[in-house]
Order: C-alpha cells, then sequence, then structure tokens
C-alpha cells in the first residue's frame, strides 16, 4: 500500500511539474506573440497587463469536454491546440480547432470591450486583390492592419487565377456573436476577414450541418488546390489563421492570431 501511495504521490507530483512547464511554455509564446502587451505573473498564474489589470491564465482541465472549454475558454485553453503551420494531408481529426479557443476577456482587453470601442481603433486598409482603391476595415491594435496590407500586396503580385480567390472580401469588422453561441465573433474585434469563394462549397461546417451533414464533411478536395495553399501560406507567414486548419472548418475565415504562429519560435528561445 505505501509503495502505490508513494508511487501515487509521485505521478501526482510529475503530472503537475508537466503542466507547470506546459503552462509557462504556453504563457512564453502568448507574451513573445504581443510583445510589451502584458507579463506573465508565474507564481500567481495571471498575466498582467500595464494598468495592473491581472487575468487568470489558467491551466489543463481535462475534466471537461471539448465544448465546454469552448464555451468559457481561458488563455491556457486559447494555447492548449498547435496549429499545424504544414499544409494538410488530410482532413483535421476531430476537435482539431486551432484558434477556436478564444478568451473573450483578453481580446476584449487587447481590441476594445464595446463595439465603439472596437471601432475607434479600425483602420480603413487597402485590398489591391478587390481591385485598385479598394479597402476593408481593420484593427490597427498590433499593427494587424499593417499584416493585412502586407498579405494583400503580397497577393497581388501573384496570378489572377490566384487573386480571383481573394478579391471578394466578404466582411471583416462585424460586432456580433458566432453563429448558434452566445460568444462573441473574432470579427467583433476587427481581427478577422472573409471572403466570397465562390467554387468552394460548403464553406463553414455550420452551414453543412444545417443541410444534414456534420463538420466531417470537411471538403478534402480543397487539400489538391495550390492556388488556396499559396494564399493561406502568405496569410500565415503575416500572423494569420485560417479557419480551413479546423475540424469545425470555415474556409473563408482568415484571422490575426500571432500567439498561434510564433509558438514554435517563441520555444525555441527557451
Ligand atoms: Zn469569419
Amino acid at each position: 500500500m505505501r509503495v502505490r501511495a508513494k508511487a501515487a504521490a509521485f505521478l501526482a507530483l510529475a503530472l503537475s511539474s508537466l503542466a507547470i512547464a506546459d503552462i509557462s511554455n504556453a504563457a512564453a509564446a502568448l507574451c513573445a506573440a504581443y510583445p510589451g502587451k502584458f507579463r506573465f505573473d508565474a507564481a500567481a498564474n495571471e498575466i498582467v497587463w500595464p494598468d495592473n489589470t491581472r487575468m487568470p491564465f489558467g491551466s489543463p482541465r481535462p475534466e471537461l469536454a471539448f465544448e465546454d472549454r469552448l464555451a468559457i475558454a481561458t488563455l491556457y485553453d486559447q494555447m492548449s491546440i498547435p496549429y499545424p503551420r504544414e499544409w494538410p494531408q488530410s482532413p483535421p481529426s476531430a476537435d482539431c480547432d486551432p484558434g477556436r479557443m478564444r478568451c473573450d476577456a483578453f481580446l476584449k482587453k487587447m481590441y476594445g470591450d464595446t463595439a465603439a470601442e472596437v471601432e475607434r481603433n479600425l483602420a480603413r486598409v487597402s485590398w489591391p486583390p478587390a481591385g485598385a482603391g479598394k479597402t476593408v476595415r481593420f484593427t490597427t491594435i498590433n499593427s494587424a492592419n499593417k499584416s493585412l496590407e502586407k498579405v494583400g500586396e503580397a497577393i497581388a503580385k501573384l496570378n489572377p487565377e490566384v487573386r480571383d480567390y481573394v478579391s471578394r472580401p466578404n466582411g471583416t469588422f462585424n460586432w456580433r456573436p458566432i453563429a448558434g453561441t452566445d460568444r462573441l465573433s473574432p470579427h467583433s474585434y476587427g481581427i478577422a476577414i472573409d471572403f466570397d469563394i465562390q467554387h468552394l462549397l460548403n464553406q463553414y461546417w455550420r452551414w453543412a450541418k444545417d443541410k444534414g451533414a456534420t463538420a466531417s464533411n470537411y471538403p478534402a478536395e480543397i487539400l489538391e488546390d495550390t492556388a488556396l495553399r499559396q494564399i493561406v501560406e502568405i496569410f500565415e507567414q503575416n500572423g494569420f489563421i485560417w479557419g480551413g486548419k479546423w475540424h469545425h472548418y470555415d474556409l473563408m475565415h482568415f484571422e490575426f492570431r500571432p500567439e498561434l504562429l510564433n509558438t514554435k519560435d517563441a520555444l525555441k528561445t527557451e
């Protein structure tokens, strides 16, 4: 009995130090993606903003189901699913949704607590793939507007078939809940952009679901699409994730989330 108790205690200790290493790596990656915006207080397991606002970072919660964590995501949850930089060879596995976990308190603190507050930080960004003089609104916080501008300039240099994918921007800022939920969409913060990609069917898992399909009806044929791949890679090089790498896919959706793209680099410097 004593041996077993000791073994159990050892296991608990090993698990908790693993969790702490996991938390500090995740926190380091988050801080590195938003330099100077906040710091991590490891002893308190909180991030601290310059005005002394403190936010719990969170820790693994294996007891909660995926959908429950999604509904009340902590910063730890937000960092917990690695975003794959490589082009997928097959549809994302169940609950592989890197970026769908969002800590609302964090995003509100960063980009604005109300529609009016977010709007104060929006700027017009030229979007040359849609034609000369075309603009979209995007947040200036974290220079996300500059990043989007770089994406547009790079894609505008590609051939017309590739450019055409993103020639019809279909919404950036929009203070609204995510369809079917009461959580705010990332579009509320001015950090997301959608496109009308006409030839991609079933662009959004929820639409497919409404027609009787499931998230598993991922349109795998798009993974053969080299033009789309070029576009996604340019977005990723500039701090954006793509909703096509989610099991609950959203093929038209790109979102400025540098913390999910710099993870490996941030960890390398440890
Ligand atoms: Zn979207």
